[in-house]
């Protein structure tokens, strides 16, 4: 090859060809740097024939610069992300900048210099020094790693490295993770698990596509069969990727995988250094990564040597990402599970109905697990009237509730309320002028969170203190909250029951894998009494003397336009139920809602779940809703309301008429200012057989835009906001 075709991570360019220097050996899938004007780019060495681009004659090639020392992407990697692009309508760099998330990783194997105490005084002693010597004892890190360990500033322990009493240690940046070993403790299966693991084991080692649906009621033992999944491949040194919906669940994950194969699975997750990002990186692209734990952008990743992906908790919406590519992982697993030939398995015990319907057609094989392990029973579930029972003036909890949970204090049990609102309310007013707390760059109200003191906005950030009078009349003390969170529920418990010991759960209040590790530990050693937690308390968690779950309001999630409402109330309501009564002892939920006669609730309570799945089946039959028909956005911003407005009516105006496809709008978005963003937006609802990706990449390729017009394109989109 003396010419090649590069994929550029510049979409308003497109791809460049360059020429191959003599000496240089490049294949597809090579990484390479190449220059481009006075700069230097890095490149994908691409087949030209799949990727159309400017003819350009021999003698106006530039030569390449060089090729990085990374293994070449796979050809089964290239076509998952051709598909990816073509499939989701984003642009293949953008797509293929996922796969290279390391910048560090690219340039090859590095040393680095850590720090640890070398023994030596130094010769004047202060309380803050000897503070960090004490700190730093069996610490080896960077200086900034180091200070934050010892909680001093970087200047005091440069100061003790002048000193000599830290001393300098180079260390290998890629050196290598502990080894998994798949016969470290091998567990002790139920025969419904034995013949659930029987399947997962003959597919890996047939290694061929196989998706699978494990369906199973939460506590039914999935994780122990998937992990014997993982032991096969472990034996046959292939490698394992598990996503797991939720970076804060990863902790209970990673002591059960620690507890079964004797080390830690390597992690990956947004929040980590870039050099822990690096080692991760070059260790999966080399095939050394055994097993690998992540969020969805670590399906991207290039391994070397790919075995069994297994998606946990498949139906959770966080696998749809909703900005930059809008892929949702879950689907993209199976894909990439298809382009690699290995059996792939998502875990659910609330599955999404797209992917029973999919076991109903046979595509997937759907696995069940019928019974909780070892002997815990499911929960009794009853529903609370709130029109009826109705709380005390300006209180949430009706008091049945309140009294099981009292029950629940003097027999020295937990009771977990759910309520999936973070903050202490979502709306401030005026009791004066009726001024409400709006967001100055999006279209909606700002959410008091009294734990930090401040008035936030969760679509963009966007803080401020509570003021002292309202911005509006000067009046002073005359801000009331209305409606309630998870901080204001934790106050009313402290109220009514001043000696429970009650624990906020929220993405606010653990945010990291420190904290939910620390959060768990209280929990099992029962120095909580109450939790009142967001949906990161729906799973994962297992604490025997949990007996009571109470559901806040069960009809919070079946408002506002989102497609999914009845499902995801569902999922989320059977999931937090689930952590009652997984000990010996037996559970109760108490859900507290308007309507207890809505199809959702009523299926709750009765603990049937097929009545739900198939008047749900039938609702989306009838509206034409995925999996019977697909759904498609256009969704339309710019800065300027006006300049939005007009690109909007410029792709209404110029709407195909095709047939089996229907087109909604445009129409402001629910959210109709979002980052200080105007916006707008379409609907497409098309049958299963229409090709709605050709439809819209028809219909905008010709159109123009003005210059701070973006559109994007949402394929089978989870958020309607
Ligand atoms: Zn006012
Ligand atoms: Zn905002």
């Amino acid at each position: 090859m003396n010419r090649a075709r590069l994929l550029i991570f510049n979409a308003a360019l497109g791809p460049l060809d360059y020429r191959v220097p003599e000496g240089v050996a490049v294949e597809p899938g090579s990484v390479v740097v190449a220059p481009l004007g006075p700069r230097q780019i890095v490149g994908i060495v691409w087949e030209a024939e799949r990727l159309p681009g400017s003819e350009v004659p021999d003698a106006k090639l530039r030569p390449l610069l060089s090729v990085l020392p990374v293994p070449p992407l796979k050809a089964e990697l290239r076509r998952l992300l051709e598909w990816t692009a073509d499939y989701y309508c984003a642009p293949l760099s953008s797509v293929a900048r996922m796969v290279l998330a390391s910048g560090g990783a690219l340039r090859g194997p590095a040393t680095m210099t850590e720090y640890r105490l070398s023994g030596g005084m130094p010769e004047r002693m202060t309380p803050q020094r000897q503070a960090a010597i004490e700190a730093l004892e069996g610490e080896q890190a960077t200086i900034r790693e180091l200070a934050g360990i010892a909680g001093v500033s970087e200047g005091v322990l440069r100061g003790l490295c002048n000193q000599g009493v830290l001393e300098p240690v180079q260390v290998d940046c890629d050196r290598p993770y502990s080894r998994a070993r798949a016969e470290h403790a091998v567990p002790v299966l139920s025969e419904a698990q034995t013949a659930v693991t029987k399947r997962f084991i003959d597919a890996v080692r047939a290694r061929a596509f196989a998706p699978f649906l494990l369906d199973g009621v939460t506590g039914s033992g999935k994780t122990e069969c998937y992990l014997e999944a993982v032991a096969t491949s472990l034996e046959l040194d292939r490698q394992t990727l598990v996503l797991l919906p939720e970076i804060a669940l990863t902790e209970a994950f990673l002591r059960r995988f620690e507890d079964r194969f004797g080390t830690p699975p390597v992690v990956w997750h947004s929040s980590l250094k870039s050099t822990e990002r690096r080692r991760a990186w070059r260790a999966i692209a080399a095939g050394t990564a055994q097993v690998v734990v992540g969020a969805r952008s670590a399906l991207f990743l290039p391994y070397a040597n790919l075995g069994l992906i297994v998606v946990d908790e498949a139906h959770e919406v966080s696998f749809k990402q909703d900005e930059g590519v809008r892929y949702n992982a879950r689907d993209v697993a199976v894909m990439r599970a298809r382009f690699e030939s290995l059996p792939v398995i998502l875990a659910s015990a609330t599955p999404a109905l797209e992917s029973l319907q999919m076991a109903e057609s046979g595509v997937y094989e759907r696995l069940v697990l019928e019974d909780r392990y070892g002997g815990a029973r499911l929960p009794a579930i009853d529903t609370l009237d709130l029109t009826v029972e109705k709380p005390e003036r300006g209180r949430w909890l009706a008091p049945r509730l309140v009294e099981a949970m009292e029950e629940r204090l003097a027999r020295g049990e937990q009771s977990l309320l759910f309520l999936n609102r973070r903050g202490y309310a979502p709306l401030t007013l005026c009791r004066n002028c009726g001024f409400r707390f709006q967001c100055p760059n999006c279209s909606a109200w700002l959410v008091e969170h009294r734990l930090s003191r401040r008035l936030a906005c969760h679509h963009c950030g966007h803080e401020t203190p509570p003021p002292p009078a309202c911005p509006e009349c000067g009046e002073l003390d005359c801000l009331v909250a209305c409606g309630p969170g998870v901080e204001r529920i934790a106050d009313e418990v402290a109220v009514i029951m001043p000696d429970a010991r009650v624990a906020v759960v929220t993405s606010d209040t653990v945010n990291s894998p420190e904290r939910a590790a620390e959060f768990v530990e209280r929990a099992e050693s029962g120095a909580i009494d109450v939790i009142v937690g967001t949906q990161l308390v729906t799973k994962g968690f297992h604490f025997p003397e949990l007996t009571l779950v109470g559901v806040v309001d069960a009809d919070l999630g079946l408002e506002g336009g989102d497609l999914r409402a009845a499902e995801r109330t569902y999922q989320q309501v059977a999931q937090v139920a689930g952590r009652a009564g997984r000990g010996a002892k037996p559970g109760e939920v108490l859900i507290q809602t308007r309507h207890p006669d809505a199809p959702v609730i009523a299926a709750l309570a009765a603990g049937d779940r097929d009545a739900f799945y198939d008047a749900e089946t039938e609702a989306r039959r009838h509206a034409g809703a995925p999996p019977f028909g697909r759904w498609a956005a256009i969704i339309v911003s710019s800065e300027d309301e006006a300049e939005a407005k007009e690109g909007a009516r410029l792709i209404g105006g110029t709407q195909p008429n095709v047939p089996d496809v229907a087109i909604l709008g445009p129409a402001p978005a629910p959210l109709s200012l979002l980052r200080g963003r105007y916006r707008y937006r379409l609907l497409i609802n098309a049958r299963r057989s229409a090709q709605v990706q050709d439809v819209i990449r028809d219909w905008l390729a010709p159109l123009r835009f003005p210059q701070g017009v973006r559109v994007s394109i949402d394929i089978d989109p989870y958020s309607f906001v």
